[in-house]
């Protein structure tokens, strides 16, 4: 976790300027924040990318949503101009708009990247970039030079498809649908870690989040599933976590039981629906 000055510079620096941000050595988060309504409030989520550069090459974990990617586009090619390793590789965790919504835009614009990860069904889509796909099971790595990007177990997981990342340097867990939660724009949250985000009612955000993206958390013991997330982080030695839809988490002892909590919640109360209920006219 960053000490209290540098938490005050990240405070005092207009969110525009916030990303991209080095969330450990090499680590990037880039992209941006997408508004919701919900309850009456509005809610930002975030579709993130990270960029984990080693010193021969780079990689992209998640594309961002496709509204995204000319801000995930600009933020990355900011990073290649300070010299960050080219781009030669992009891993999404599973074949989901949020998370893959800008691969075929990547791919075109990257002639040199290949897609790493479950690869299922992409070519059905992008049939001309398949001679560029690659099929990752579980503890598979990627060489990026002096690190790496491995697939690991998706304890929280979408779709049937789904596999984790996780950097082997910094430790840093890229657990795609797994913590999962939104952020006030209003609170100036957005571009803060979940630890500078002091205002942010994790429990409540969490659960809320499971409520209207992960209905299959009302019918499963969100005990077993909390207990194998510990189960992974110890197993992994986990430092940091960059979550797509919540705040990258740099303090795991303190935060993790927060999030984990707002699952737990959420799977005790019945499901809300979607979408923010409109009266019908009878
Ligand atoms: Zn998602
Ligand atoms: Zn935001």
């Amino acid at each position: 976790m960053l000490d209290k000055p540098q938490l005050k510079n990240m405070l005092d620096t207009p969110v525009a300027q916030r990303m991209p941000r080095e969330i450990a050595p090499g680590v990037f988060w880039i992209g941006d924040c997408l508004a919701q309504r919900h309850k009456g409030k509005s809610y930002h989520g975030y579709n993130a990318a990270y960029l984990v550069a080693g010193i021969e090459a780079s990689i992209l974990v998640e594309t961002g949503h496709p509204k995204d990617f000319p801000v995930i586009e600009r933020h990355m090619n900011e990073l290649f101009a300070r010299g960050v390793a080219p781009l030669k590789y992009l891993f999404v965790t599973h074949q989901e708009t949020p998370h893959c919504g800008g691969l075929g835009r990547i791919l075109k614009n990257f002639p040199d990247a290949l897609l790493v990860g479950d690869v299922s069904d992409y070519h059905l889509a992008f049939p001309q970039y398949e001679h560029r796909m690659r099929s990752m099971n579980e503890g598979d790595a990627i060489d990026l030079g002096g690190r790496s990007l491995m697939a690991v177990e998706p304890v929280i997981r979408d779709l049937r498809t789904t596999w984790w990342g996780f950097d082997t340097k910094e430790r840093v867990l890229f657990p795609g649908d797994g913590f999962a939660y939104s952020h006030y724009h209003e609170d100036g949250h957005c571009g803060l870690i979940a630890e500078e985000a002091v205002s942010l009612d994790l429990p409540d955000v969490s659960s809320t989040f499971a409520d209207l993206a992960l209905f299959w958390t009302k019918f499963a013991d969100m005990n077993v599933y909390c207990d194998r997330l510990d189960h992974l982080i110890a197993r992994l030695d986990v430092k940091v976590i960059g979550p797509t839809h919540g705040l990258p988490i740099t303090d795991v002892k303190a935060t993790v039981p927060k999030v984990q909590a707002g699952l737990k919640a959420a799977a005790l109360m019945p499901e809300s629906g979607t979408n923010e209920k409109v009266a019908v006219a009878s």
